[in-house]
């Protein structure tokens, strides 16, 4: 196996380790947990590596990467987890399977337009910024309480959940607090008709105690790709 092969295959081992670990401790079926790769920092041979051990979901922060990787691995789900500007909606809704990043109602509304146009049905997570960081996007807390009912009226859309990014911090356990409050919200919102099953978060420094918390899809980048540049 060439070695970008091999180092990917292990880094993969373990952050599935990790996964299996993390859902042990929580009483959960590692089964519920999607692993998201982020390949954003990632050269074109390792996404195709990835690809070709097995990955089926991968992510990307920005829309004209989006575009750009699609064609390298055109048959796994493609994530969209970086903001969104409402004039880039139109070429991402064919290609991603969901958008993780969605901050805004009227981003949401743009979104609902632009697939009943297409005849799509979308489907997205509202991010939340669970920490009320100035320099983060997400709707705040209070706001994505305030525009829910808003939020349910738009056409077009299938709101699966929410996602949250927690402040950097070399503690991982600092995250705890954000993504339990993320998951609180979701169990507030949520109703027969809409469950909300989805809670994105955790990233590669902090994605244990997101699934600890209840996280569905973990968006990893630098764990999988760690060492790479040896190779
Ligand atoms: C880059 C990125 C990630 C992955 O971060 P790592 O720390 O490299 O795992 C996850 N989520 C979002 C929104 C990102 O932009």
């Amino acid at each position: 196996m060439p070695p970008l092969l091999e180092r990917l295959r292990t880094n993969l081992a373990g952050v599935r380790a990790q996964i299996e670990r993390a859902a042990g401790r929580a009483r959960r079926d590692p089964a519920d947990i999607t692993l998201v790769a982020v390949t954003k920092y990632a050269p074109d041979e390792a996404v195709r590596g990835l690809v070709s051990l097995g990955l089926c979901d991968l992510g990307e922060a920005r829309p004209q990467q989006l575009e750009a990787r699609r064609s390298l691995a055109p048959d796994v789900r493609w994530h969209l987890i970086g903001h969104l500007q409402r004039n880039k909606v139109r070429p991402v809704l064919p290609i991603a399977s969901l958008i993780h990043s969605v901050d805004s109602l009227k981003l949401l509304e743009r979104i609902g337009q632009i697939a009943g146009e297409l005849g799509q049905a979308s489907r997205v997570l509202l991010e939340v910024n669970v920490a009320g960081e100035a320099s983060k996007d997400g709707f705040p807390l209070d706001e994505l309480r305030a525009q829910w009912a808003n939020c349910l009226a738009v056409p077009n859309v299938e709101i699966r959940g929410l996602m949250t990014m927690a402040p950097l911090a070399d503690d991982p356990e600092s995250a705890r607090p954000v993504f339990r409050g993320l998951r609180q919200l979701r169990d507030d919102l949520r109703t027969a008709a809409v469950s909300l099953p989805d809670l994105s978060m955790g990233m590669s420094g902090d994605f244990e105690i997101a699934i600890e918390e209840g996280a569905t899809l973990v968006r990893i980048g630098s764990a999988l790709f760690e060492g790479l540049e040896k190779t």
